[in-house]
């Protein structure tokens, strides 16, 4: 009899089990076998559409083992590798030697293998991904953890500071007093029938306020977060795929794990800075869509073919003198796209100098598209000096919610800031 009153149903139970597997499942292609979950239940940033997104990154005070700052530092990313499709189920674990430069039973393996070109051994080298603290500026209060390929976004960042003019500041973005804010245009990445999401550009903006140093608070160390396995651990779940070749020579074997203890001697260009992508290995780098950014089922339904052809209607960027400006692509003649910019200005690109940021709409395509491109010359009219949605121009940035998406938000941002 108490078993029954324990299972009397209340309104609201199941809703809650509900929204936890739902929370479970969205997470849940998050790696827990190469990064734990953060112990403060920290939301994670997804790229999960094409368009633009601004975030600041917030450091962190670093752990042990960040191979790019001294422990107890403030620093803004954690580096890590992984191998990808490691064991039966195929999931990602740390490399040992590149992440904690220790030996690597799958690194250890690739040495051995005769044929470094040979597929097998191509698709198990490690892939450099980042960890990142990140705010979406449409919600402030929120540090939310990114985890994500370099190749889809540090890469990025870091070629935006390499090369950054002397009379700029790009590497104080991270600082939580005079940081800058960073404009993310996500375009869609395909590959292998699958859609996902990259940076395609990184330009930075000053941010408008300061964080308070409590931000620090909501940070984790990221350092604690990864994985690591043991040698044993790691090489045991590796041959749960029995179709690899066994090397028979144990000595052998034995001799290779002592030597590995040196980094110095491993196989990997330790040195580079940038191990992942040479333009070749791009492809293997990303065998599969980022878990964290899998898209749900089939993402934008409007964009049907692998290679996304830019057609009138399409909202695209185009980048001139290093800012990038976004428009409506207004007609397509061959190679040449004639662009109306948000700004009225009227300008012919390539089709490959642009990057697509939403498809105009099919279905119900010319009604609504004919509204939008009404909406859009109004806007375009009233935009000198005037907030399309409400606001005050030049005061209300970023507190409306269509300014993530306003057509006036440079212009917005330059008369707040001058
Ligand atoms: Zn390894």
């Amino acid at each position: 009899m108490s078993k029954k009153k324990n299972k009397k149903y209340k309104k609201g139970m199941a809703a809650k089990n509900a929204k936890k597997a739902a929370a479970n499942q969205q997470s849940g292609g998050f790696e827990r076998t190469s990064v734990k979950k953060p112990a403060n239940e920290m939301d994670f940033f997804k790229l999960d559409k094409m368009g633009v997104k601004r975030v600041s990154i917030i450091p962190y005070w670093t752990g042990e083992g960040n191979p790019n700052a001294d422990e107890g530092t403030l620093h803004y990313e954690r580096s890590y590798w992984i191998h990808r499709n490691i064991g039966a189920n195929q999931d990602s674990y740390c490399c040992l030697n590149r992440t904690f430069k220790k030996p690597c039973p799958i690194c250890d393996w690739m040495k051995k293998q005769k044929d470094p070109q040979d597929e097998m051994v191509k698709s198990l080298k490690p892939s450099y991904r980042q960890l990142f603290h990140v705010v979406d500026m449409k919600e402030p209060e929120k540090v939310m953890l990114w985890d994500i390929s370099n190749f889809f976004f540090g890469e990025k960042l870091n070629d935006e500071i390499n090369n950054q003019d002397d009379d700029e500041s790009l590497d104080e973005f991270c600082e939580l007093e005079g940081g800058l804010v960073l404009k993310l245009v996500i375009a869609e990445n395909k590959f292998g029938g699958r859609t996902s999401y990259k940076v395609s550009s990184v330009n930075f903006k000053p941010r408008k306020e300061d964080f308070d140093a409590d931000i620090l608070d909501e940070t984790v160390c990221l350092d604690d977060l990864l994985i690591e396995k043991t040698y044993d651990e790691l090489e045991a779940i590796f041959h749960q795929n029995e179709d690899l070749n066994e090397d028979p020579d144990e000595d052998e074997d034995d001799a290779d794990r002592a030597a590995a203890g040196d980094p110095d001697e491993d196989n990997e260009p330790d040195d580079d800075p940038d191990p992942e992508p040479e333009e070749d290995e791009e492809p293997e780098g990303e065998p599969e869509p980022e878990e964290d950014e899998e898209p749900e089922g089939e993402p934008e339904p409007e964009v049907g073919d692998d290679d996304v052809e830019i057609e009138k209607g399409d909202r695209v960027s185009a980048e001139i003198e290093g800012d990038d400006y976004e428009g409506v692509v207004k007609d397509v003649d061959g190679d040449d796209v004639t662009i109306t910019f948000d700004d009225g200005d009227e300008l012919s690109f390539a089709p490959e100098d642009l990057t697509l940021i939403k498809k105009a709409k099919k279905s119900s395509a010319s009604k609504s598209s004919a509204k939008s491109s009404k909406d859009k010359s109004k806007k375009g009219k009233s935009k000198k000096g005037k907030c399309p949605h409400g606001g005050t121009f030049g005061k209300d940035l970023e507190t409306l919610d269509e300014c993530d998406k306003c057509d006036v938000w440079n212009e917005c941002d330059e008369e707040a800031n001058g």
